[in-house]
């Protein structure tokens, strides 16, 4: 409050004004993303568009004949710890739950891929923004959609569920009430390096949240990264990777995750 005393009275009285309009959910000291006009995590930005989702959509969706069972409810077979050890994640119920463990990823890497997962925020609301039923779907540890109770709980539109965390937020805010089932349908294509380590195709992302389109083919500017600009570095690295889903420290549940990959067409 001193250093305010300090500053013209404009300058405060433009700073009230934006904190007023989005009180804590947000950064004005990040910088601006390229090639839009929003900061990363700017919590001027508009929040999306509620959009009341179907009943159902793809919901407990059984997995295709080609498809990899990643999760079928009965154990975590298919995924590690971060340290290497088997996860801490708890399992009943056909669903698994983050712990205060560490983030998980799977055993198998995929390239080019289908994802169907399914999850749930946590029933009793704690905390608001981003503290409240945290966890996100981070493709290769690098891309990070995000996960977490979007329902009447407004946040910087870029860490929102389904945002491209981040860079994009959804095109509309599709989620469901906390301890509701939530679909993600993810089709994602891998980046693609020339030989001498050029970037010659970003990553992009499709995904379809409770039967909604909230992102087709958008391309990541670059990995995920907190309060700064997304970057892919400098040094190629082979198109695929393991599925990481993240513990931020909320008990998030996960259930029926499979996975199909991607081959290109007969042309
Ligand atoms: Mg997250």
């Amino acid at each position: 409050m001193k250093r305010l005393l300090t500053c013209g009275i404009l300058t405060v009285a433009a700073f009230h004004a934006a904190s007023a309009a989005n009180p804590k959910i947000g950064y004005s000291d990040t910088p601006v993303i390229p090639g839009q006009k929003w900061r990363v995590h700017d919590g001027d930005r508009p929040q999306p568009n509620v959009v009341t989702p179907g009943k159902s959509f793809s919901d407990m969706a059984p997995a295709p004949s080609d498809a990899v069972v990643l999760f079928d409810g009965t154990g975590l077979e298919h995924w590690i710890a971060g340290d290497g050890k088997d996860p801490g994640w708890k399992v009943e119920n056909g669903y698994m739950e983050v712990t205060r463990s560490g983030g998980i990823r799977t055993r198998d890497e995929f390239g080019d891929f289908q994802l169907h997962l399914e999850f749930a925020s946590p029933e009793e609301v704690v905390g608001n923004s981003q503290g409240r039923g945290n966890s996100g779907v981070i493709i290769y540890g690098k891309f990070e959609i995000q996960v977490l109770d979007s329902w009447e709980n407004p946040t910087y539109p870029d860490g929102q569920a389904g945002a491209m965390y981040g860079q994009f937020p959804p095109r509309v805010n599709a989620s469901r009430k906390p301890g509701e089932w939530q679909t993600y349908d993810i089709i994602f294509e891998a980046p693609r390096w020339d030989e001498n380590d050029k970037l010659i195709k970003k990553a992009n992302l499709t995904l379809i949240h409770n039967g909604v389109l909230v992102h087709h083919r958008k391309e990541f500017l670059g990995h995920v990264s907190h309060r700064n600009l997304p970057s892919y570095g400098n040094r190629s690295y082979p198109p695929r990777g393991a599925i990481h889903l993240q513990d931020h420290g909320n008990p998030v549940r996960y259930r029926n995750i499979w996975i199909r990959s991607l081959d290109a067409y007969d042309e």
